[in-house]
């Protein structure tokens, strides 16, 4: 079946004329069509641009000029902007929005001849861990569709889970392509802060977010993150670095160092998850791998310093949407009555939680006390984790502490959901590598994920020792029950 191929399976096939672009594409339209229903993983469906996509990339492939995914179908998170295509944020305040150019992510993906298939789902401006703070829809985990795929990415978590695409992008603030790509059983990986543009990704936290990857395979990931990544003029915060290039062919895990964060591999982590990992440290350990287990303690403030800054961020990124320049507007008194009308119905709970929160962190005489604060304990923060990786070569934990939950079982509860992001958020305090893949699974059949960090700029590095976990995890990797 076209639609389980991994996108280099794919990329093989259509190498070798087994298989045509537009015959990719339509498979894959047609499988969302028929039972999209289900996982609820797109807003937007752009079959007429898929498919003349699809016929530019069998030129180039009949025209022998094909790169490594020419032809290959890819989903993009609806907060990344897409030339006459509608970006929404799964927000209503940008609802019939449609960018008048494509963000850098996006246009580098048509330059190599991706077909795009649409836009995916995730909570509203990227605030969530659990995709149901869409203004839109639910978005439902391919392993058990009463249960929610994570978030903010869910939409594009599950379409490839889902095998609705071979490839998607999502993007990761405080571990939102990490943390859905653990639930949904597939690999998520947020490369190291600048080596991906954010050119046209509508902001959420600028210091924090990055845009990557989802794939079913390591190989996978790191073919999309290397038509992506590489230097972009147009992101001030773009680092003058090459594209992200692992070699695979001599994956050696022997020898290779790594810690073992205590705070991470800690009694709060569900009783499945903890036992999952360890049946993989223990796997890892017989093919040499050497673990230590070291103290970060600063990670114990990741949470609570993070919903500081992000906000804080958010609440400044998200001052533009007032209804004069993007999006609809509501009718109101003046200048400032339109605003106002404008952002109270425009935004959902959530966001207006997280603007209230900033602006108060950055008010006069609270800036001292929170903001200012909360930058110390990031620097804090970054200066345990450079000194751990002098000595190691990875730092490993769970990616989340629980499998999927089920839809509504934490939205009543803002504390636990944002707990969740426990082991993830580090890595955007510090700017570094990660990657999440399947480890094993819970008693219920739901997958469990591992999450590997590496020293910023050391991507390679990291991708290198993912692909081989993987090989060594063989097992853990299985087929949701799918529709
Ligand atoms: N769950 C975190 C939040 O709600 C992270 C979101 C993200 O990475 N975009 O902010």
């Amino acid at each position: 079946m076209i639609t389980n191929l991994t996108a280099a399976e794919l990329s093989r096939q259509l190498k070798d004329r087994q298989l045509s672009a537009i015959e990719v594409a339509e498979a894959f339209l047609d499988r969302i069509e028929t039972t999209d229903s289900n996982y609820g993983a797109y807003l937007l469906v752009d079959r007429k641009g898929a498919l003349a996509a699809a016929e530019r990339a069998q030129k180039l492939i009949d025209a022998d000029a094909s790169g490594p995914l020419t032809g290959v179908p890819i989903a993009i998170k609806d907060n990344m902007s897409t030339e006459g295509v509608e970006t929404t944020c799964a927000s209503k305040i940008l609802k019939g929005y449609v960018p008048p150019f494509d963000a850098t992510v996006v246009e580098r993906c048509k330059a190599a001849g991706m077909v795009m298939l649409g836009k995916t789902n995730l909570d509203e401006f990227a605030m969530g861990t659990s995709t149901e703070n869409s203004a839109f829809q639910l978005t439902r985990n391919p392993w058990d569709t009463t249960r929610s795929p994570g978030g903010s990415s869910g939409g594009s978590a599950a379409a490839v889970a889902a095998e609705l695409a071979p490839l998607s992008l999502g993007s990761d603030t405080g571990g939102s392509i990490r943390q859905p790509a653990a639930l949904c059983g597939i690999v998520g990986y947020k490369p190291t802060y600048g080596r991906v543009s954010r050119y046209g990704l509508i902001a959420f936290g600028s210091s924090l977010d990055q845009i990557g990857p989802f794939a079913r395979t390591v190989e996978d990931a790191a073919l999309l993150a290397e038509t992506i990544s590489g230097h972009d003029p147009l992101d001030s915060t773009s680092l003058a670095a090459p594209p992200i290039r692992p070699k695979f062919d001599n994956v050696n895990l022997k020898g290779k160092r790594v810690a073992l964060p205590k705070e991470l591999l800690a009694d709060a982590n569900a009783p499945a998850v903890t036992r999952e990992v360890e049946k993989a440290i223990e796997a890892l350990r017989r093919e040499g791998v050497i673990f230590e287990e070291i103290s970060l303690p600063s990670i114990q403030y990741g949470v609570t310093t993070y919903y500081i800054i992000a906000p804080a961020e958010a609440s400044s990124n998200l001052a533009r949407f007032d209804g004069i320049r993007f999006g609809p507007r509501s009718e109101g008194e003046g200048h400032i009555g339109v605003v106002e009308r404008t952002r109270a119905e425009g935004f959902g709970h959530e966001v207006k939680s997280r603007i209230m929160i900033g602006t108060y962190a950055l008010s006069a005489g609270y800036y001292d006390a929170y903001y200012l604060r909360a930058q110390q304990v990031r620097a804090k923060m970054q200066m345990e984790f450079a000194e751990a990786f002098h000595k190691f070569d990875a730092i490993l934990s769970p990616t989340s502490p629980v499998t999927a939950f089920k839809i509504g079982e934490l939205s009543g509860d803002p504390m636990a959901l944002k707990l969740l992001d426990y082991c993830t958020i580090p890595a955007n305090m510090g700017g570094m590598p990660g990657i999440s893949l399947n480890c094993g699974f819970d008693d219920g059949g739901l997958p469990v994920g591992l999450q590997l960090l590496g020293a910023p700029m050391e991507d390679e590095k990291l991708l290198e020792m993912a692909r081989g976990v993987e090989q060594v995890l063989r097992d853990a990797r299985r087929r949701p029950p799918l529709a």
